[in-house]
């Protein structure tokens, strides 16, 4: 690569393994934290978390963080991190790991946290497990938190099972209610699915209708070992037709309901670094720990040949500056001839390298979405370019 389009310049000619001066790396803004590794108490048809071969600790049943890990992840973080903290929990099912232990995070939080810090907890869940105890830590310090739920019962329990092989729409309801009840601040998240991908009316008005007002949807595309889409994968054009329906229901609502991907393509106009990774220019904004306190650059790389160090031996600086997490984040600068000459370029940058890498194992190919981008830019940008210069005005 020409060190003019290289982003990392100390890493040209670092074939080596020499690694760059300290100081000089990208800082790790956020944390995805998978406290029960990717273990969960469902079942769902379509998860690509569950049994995967790459799984580094599949043969492992029991994970849980302990807290001697627990404490040594917050208490170097919080130190590095300095004076913005992000910590969010993932799984599998977080939950899992069990509500002292996030109780033990919080005091812990309270414990190494220094003057002037800011420290914010994110949470990812199915809902199976809240209860009021839950409720009452998410409020108390204002967690932010995400419930996955795909829709209307007949939707959402296609392929959302529990190890029964039951729907769990009906219990992830009760969960939304109490949150409710409770005060509690919550968006919702909807894998698009072939269950759903069809109904954008139906999926807008069910989550308006609980007075959902935070929705993030998330684009389903797994596939099979010869490159060939899972039946639950949703094709680049349903994907596009379903952002821009939604975009059109969304629109005279815009100013009080919040759909994650116009908000950040809001903020590519705006001149501000999008919320989503999908948008950015590389692929080092986060990093995932796992149970154990192993590191990855990204959720969907948790593979062995990708491990960036781990919590207990290496330092935050060590593990920003290893070779790998450059090589992981240049992926994303493997331009397509056909992103070189589009005009979205600078907003989508490419999209994900998950779903570059999806069919057939190649960081070069182009986005299997990009379709879908090509689709809801078109419908969006104009418009949302305009209310950005009404609202900066
Ligand atoms: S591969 Fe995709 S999800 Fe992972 S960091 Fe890059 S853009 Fe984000
Ligand atoms: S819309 Fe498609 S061609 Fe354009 S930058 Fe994104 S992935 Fe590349």
């Amino acid at each position: 690569m020409a060190s003019g389009s290289n982003p990392f310049p100390l890493y040209v000619g670092g074939a080596n393994g020499v690694e760059p001066a300290l100081g000089q790396a990208p800082r790790i803004t956020s944390l995805l934290i998978k406290p029960a590794s990717a273990v969960c108490n469902l079942d769902c048809s379509y998860c690509f978390y569950l049994d995967r071969d790459a799984d580094p600790y599949k043969a492992l049943p029991a994970r849980r963080m302990t807290s001697e890990t627990l404490e040594r992840l917050v208490d170097t973080y919080l130190f590095y991190s300095y004076p913005n903290s992000v910590f969010a929990f993932q799984g599998g099912e977080p939950t899992l790991a069990g509500l002292p232990f996030f109780e033990k995070l919080v005091e812990l939080q309270k414990q190494y946290g220094r003057d002037g810090q800011t420290v914010s907890n994110a949470l990812q869940t199915n809902g199976i497990l809240l209860d009021k105890n839950w409720c009452d830590l998410f409020r108390a310090y204002q967690w932010l938190l995400g419930v996955s739920l795909d829709g209307p019962e007949e939707v959402n329990d296609r392929y959302r099972f529990n190890k029964e092989g039951r729907g769990t729409w009906k219990r992830v309801m009760e969960s939304v209610a109490l949150l409710k009840k409770n005060g509690v601040e919550f968006n919702i998240l909807c894998v698009l699915s072939q269950a759903n991908v069809d109904r954008p009316k139906d999926l807008y008005r069910f989550y308006r209708g609980l007075g959902i007002d935070h929705i993030q949807f998330i684009p389903l595309a797994e596939f099979d070992a010869e490159g060939h889409p899972m039946p639950f994968t949703i094709s680049p054009e349903q994907y596009g037709r379903f952002l821009c329906e939604l975009f059109d229901l969304w629109w005279p609502d815009r100013r009080k309901v919040r759909i994650r991907l116009f908000d950040n393509i809001a903020e590519a106009l705006a001149g501000q670094k999008p919320g989503t990774c999908t948008m950015h220019e590389t692929c080092d904004s986060y990093v995932v720990v796992e149970y154990n306190g192993d590191v990855y650059p990204c959720d969907f790389f948790v593979e062995g040949g990708w491990k960036l160090g781990n919590v207990t031996l290496d330092s935050w600086p060590e593990i920003a500056r290893r070779t790998r997490r450059y090589s992981f984040a240049s992926k994303k600068t493997l331009a397509h001839p056909e992103c070189q000459v589009c005009e979205y370029q600078s907003i989508c940058h490419g999209g994900c390298p998950k779903f570059r890498h999806g069919p057939h194992k190649k960081f070069e190919d182009l986005d299997y979405f990009c379709a879908a981008y090509k689709m809801i830019y078109g419908r969006s940008v104009e418009p949302l370019r305009a209310e950005v210069r009404r609202m900066m005005r």
